[in-house]
C-alpha cells in the first residue's frame, strides 16, 4: 500500500477571451431631490425638516476630542419642505427627474 495522494487541483481555467461589457459609469453621487415653489419661483432655498436614521464611526482620540467618520444614512423621511423666501409649505412642489436634469443643464 501506498501514501500516493492524489492531487486533483487543476488550474484556473484561463479565459482567452474576456468580452468586455459597456457597462456606463454609475453617477458618483445620489441625486437629492429637488423642489420648487410654485408661489414665489424659487428653486434654490428651502428649509427641509427631516428624521434621519444614520450610522457612523465615531473616533475620539485619547483626549476625547470626536471625529465622526463615515457617516452611512440608513433612513430618512422628508417631513416638510418650506419655502425660505415666502415661508410657505403648501406651494412647495417635488421637481420630477426629468425637470431636475432639465434645471441642472440650465445652471450657470
Ligand atoms: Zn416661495
Amino acid at each position: 500500500m501506498t501514501d500516493e495522494q492524489v492531487f486533483a487541483v487543476k488550474d484556473p481555467v484561463v479565459e482567452g477571451y474576456a468580452p468586455v461589457m459597456a457597462v456606463p459609469p454609475e453617477p458618483a453621487t445620489r441625486v437629492a431631490a429637488r423642489y420648487r415653489c410654485t408661489a414665489c419661483g424659487n428653486l434654490t432655498r428651502f428649509d427641509v425638516t427631516s428624521t434621519r436614521r444614520s450610522r457612523a464611526f465615531h473616533h475620539y482620540t485619547v483626549g476625547g476630542d470626536l471625529e465622526v467618520e463615515d457617516v452611512e444614512i440608513l433612513d430618512e423621511q422628508v417631513e416638510s419642505v418650506v419655502c425660505h423666501w415666502c415661508g410657505t409649505s403648501d406651494a412647495v412642489v417635488e421637481l420630477d427627474a426629468a425637470d431636475a436634469a432639465e434645471l441642472a443643464a440650465g445652471d450657470d
